[in-house]
């Protein structure tokens, strides 16, 4: 690929970041330990002082949440059908049932107006989703959660970083999930992290993330449950240390890019179709910067216009309810027709700390001719 190619998104290493990855691995402890636990203590002071335990995706932070949430089989979970899949494979993973209910076309995340005449007597707990870091409501969300007693597991995997009403996303609620993969905010090359709610124990914490081992004098070890293998290493845990302290840094950078991004397409000739995100300066971290082409628009054709004009175009994402597997389970077509029509036109155009100005109108000048190329 072209030096000059603008990539939809890509990580901000620093060099001290490398140098402390050297130290680690000179250390002579490179897997789960003091970087880990540091890496704890630092989340856990960001979210207020909550109880944090990092693990090696956001994945297992998911699954290991709704576990400690007691869901299991026979149980339903309502979410999203607009999200990365893990949102959904996690429900299935803990051998419950997803309940989807469609979006608000606005937003793009759950429409919390439809949420109650979801809930049925199986109903254990919902999965909110913060698409792009664009926070969902979280006093409505409280209110159906105490209502009718379901657990939340916030599925905040984009969200680190926004902010709810000026309070962190992570710092109230129950129990928080985020994402450090290489493409989120902040990263730790994999990695994910649960905020714990007060009724939640550290410890069982601990052991569902290894094995289920429990530990105790100097020898003893215990197992009384088939616990994951999902601990987060120190090498990974140290980068994550580091990009920490650079969050509000991105989170600023981001915003002003995005701000930038709206000035520009406002003068842009595009077509009226074309929706753009909701802008939203205070609260969203701006993890991704989205828009939905024209119905007219084959999105295929409009990366490869992209592409050829040197600008990379990612897709987040597809309708979950019309992968194989979900339709295997009795999913299909026009359920959930927001975010099937959402899901088939939304491209994620270049949003990174590292972006200039001038990349944001090299997108933006690159979109009508794409467009055009696109609905021919
Ligand atoms: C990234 C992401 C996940 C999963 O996180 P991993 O660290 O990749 O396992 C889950 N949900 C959403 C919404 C995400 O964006």
């Amino acid at each position: 690929m072209s030096p000059d190619f603008l990539p939809f998104t890509r990580p901000d290493i620093d060099e001290d970041t490398i140098a402390a990855v050297g130290e680690v691995l000179r250390s002579g402890w490179i897997t789960t330990g003091p970087q880990a636990r540091a890496f704890e203590a630092e989340l856990s002071a960001w979210c207020g002082g909550r109880e944090v335990r990092v693990f090696n995706s956001g994945t297992a932070a998911l699954e290991i949440a709704l576990r400690l949430a007691r869901v299991g089989p026979g149980d339903e979970v309502i979410t999203t059908p607009l999200s990365w899949v893990a949102t959904a494979n996690v429900i299935l993973a803990v051998g419950a049932r997803p309940v989807f209910v469609d979006i608000d076309p606005v937003t793009r995340n759950i429409d919390l107006d439809r949420v109650e005449a979801a809930i049925t007597s199986a109903t254990r707990a919902i999965i909110p989703v913060d698409l792009a870091g664009l926070p969902v409501d979280r006093n409505r969300l409280e209110s159906i959660a105490r209502q009718y007693r379901l657990r939340v597991v916030e599925d905040a995997c984009q969200a680190f970083g926004t902010t709810w009403q000026g309070r962190r996303i992570g710092a109230a609620g129950d129990f928080t999930c985020f994402s450090f993969h290489a493409n989120k905010n902040i990263t730790s090359t994999e990695g994910g992290a649960i905020v714990l709610p007060a009724d939640a124990s550290p410890e069982e914490t601990e052991r569902w993330r290894l094995q289920g081992v429990l530990r105790s004098g100097e020898d003893q070890i215990d197992v009384e449950f088939v616990g994951e293998k999902a601990n987060l290493t120190d090498v990974a845990a140290c980068i994550g240390r580091h990009q920490l302290k650079r969050l509000d840094a991105f989170t600023e950078r981001r915003r002003t890019l995005a701000r930038h991004y709206f000035s520009s397409l406002a003068s842009t000739a595009l077509p009226d179709r074309f929706e753009q995100p909701v802008a939203d300066f205070v609260q969203s971290n701006w993890h991704m910067f989205q828009c939905v082409l024209p119905a007219s628009a084959r999105r295929p054709d409009f990366i490869r216009a992209m592409r050829e004009q040197g600008i990379g175009i990612g897709v987040h994402y597809p309708a979950i309810h019309l992968f194989t597997l979900y339709r295997k389970l009795g999913f299909g077509e026009g359920q959930f027709p927001h975010a099937e029509r959402i899901g088939r036109g939304i491209v994620t155009l270049p949003l990174f700390p590292r972006m200039t100005e001038a990349d944001v109108e090299r997108v933006c000048a690159a979109l009508p001719r794409a467009i055009e190329e696109a609905s021919r």
